[in-house]
Parts: structure tokens; sequence; C-alpha cells
């Protein structure tokens, strides 16, 4: 198995090559093809099993060659438990996407808010957010999610564990019912698969 055969572009491989990746792990090998043919998918995968490619590779694909994202707007959302996880997800984006025509951005509590306020008035491919800023940043007006096309909820088991289900609640009120969701947590506890059945459609599960 190689990337190659799971489908994705040139630009990417490129760029999978140049992060020394020579093979796709279980869990990429599994999910990528579902994420590529616009499936919702649901993955128990730890940390270190390459999820993080896992989902963003086949994301920025989908979004390739896609409108541009308006002025505030944004295109995919992953979320994240904790201001480190995202700001790694973040730099993941940005090297798999070296070769192709997306920005991204990374917003969290515990910094001023008004330098990611000016970053989304340009609007934004991928946006990787923890929960409370982003509900902070759509309250004060800086963000709609309008042209959303996917949501990602990465490492959603811990999101529960730190009491941020409200939260997400919030925020998937806030966005289009027609959208990509792909759910990634280190197992699929009771919670997780309660979480899935509200939020989505016909998921292909995947384990490793
Ligand atoms: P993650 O599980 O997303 O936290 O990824 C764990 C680490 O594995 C990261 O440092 C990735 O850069 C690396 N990685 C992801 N996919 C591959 C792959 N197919 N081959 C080698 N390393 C990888």
């Amino acid at each position: 198995m190689t990337f190659q055969d799971l489908g994705l572009s040139e630009a990417l491989l490129r760029a999978i090559a140049e992060q020394g990746y020579n093979t796709p792990s279980p869990v990429q090998a599994k999910a990528i093809p579902h994420v590529l043919e616009g499936s919702d998918v649901m993955a128990a995968a730890q940390t270190g099993t390459g999820k993080t490619a896992a989902f963003t590779l086949p994301l920025l694909q989908r979004l390739e060659g896609g409108q541009r994202p308006p002025r505030r707007g944004c295109r995919a959302l992953v979320l994240t438990p904790t201001r480190e996880l995202a700001a790694q997800v973040q730099d993941n984006v940005r090297e798999y996407s070296r070769y192709l025509q997306l920005n991204s951005a990374c917003v969290f509590g515990g910094v001023k808010i008004n330098p990611q306020i000016a970053r989304l008035e340009r609007g934004v491919d991928v946006l990787v957010a923890t929960p409370g800023r982003l509900l902070d940043l759509h309250g004060q007006g800086a963000l709609h999610f309008d042209n959303l096309e996917v949501l990602v909820l990465d490492e959603a088991d811990r999101m529960l564990d730190m009491g941020f289900i409200h939260d997400i609640r919030r925020v998937v009120k806030l966005l289009p019912e027609k959208r990509q969701t792909l759910m990634f947590s280190a197992t699929f506890s009771g919670d997780i698969t309660g979480l899935a059945q509200g939020y989505l459609q016909n998921p292909v599960k995947v384990e490793v």
C-alpha cells in the first residue's frame, strides 16, 4: 500500500515524500479513501498512529480547487481540546499544504483576541480551534460558518473529558447541516458513540 494507491494528488504526494513518510499508517490506509469520497468517518486511533495526517491529507485534497473562503468565512473547522494540539495540527496542515493554494489559521484562548480577529477577516480555508475561543470569535462577529464544508472533531474523547460538550453543541448548531463530519477519538466509548449518532451521517467506522 502506498500513498499514491490511496488516491492522493501529486502536490500532496510531494509534501508527504518531503516529510519522509514512505508508507501510510493503518489509520491512514483505512480512513483516507473514505474521507476523499466525502463520507463521514468515525475513527478510533491513539495519538502517534498518524491520525492527524489521516484526516488532514484528504481534507486538503477536498478543499483544493474549490471556492476561496469569503471574508470572515472558513471552509473546514478542526476542533481540538487544547491549544498545544491545535498548534500541532496547524503545523501539519502547513506542511502538507505546501504545494496547494490553501491557507490556514489557528485560534485558541489565553492569548490576545485582536490578532485572531484580524487574521479571520480575510477568510480561512482550514481553521484549527479550541471550542471556547471559537465561540468568542463567532460572538464578536469575527467569523461565520456559511461556507463551512467539513468539521473535524479531533481527540473527541478528550474534549468530552475536559467538559467541552456544551461548547461543542453550541458550535455544531452554528454549522450548516450539509457538511462532511469526521470524528477522531482514542476509543469508541458510549459517550463518543452518542455524539457520533447526533453529528455524523452514516459514518464509516475505522478502528486500528
Ligand atoms: P499523530 O498520530 O498524528 O500525532 O502522528 C504521529 C507522528 O507520526 C507525527 O510526528 C507524524 O509526523 C508522523 N507520521 C504520520 N504519518 C506517518 C507515516 N505514514 N509515516 C511516518 N510517519 C508518520
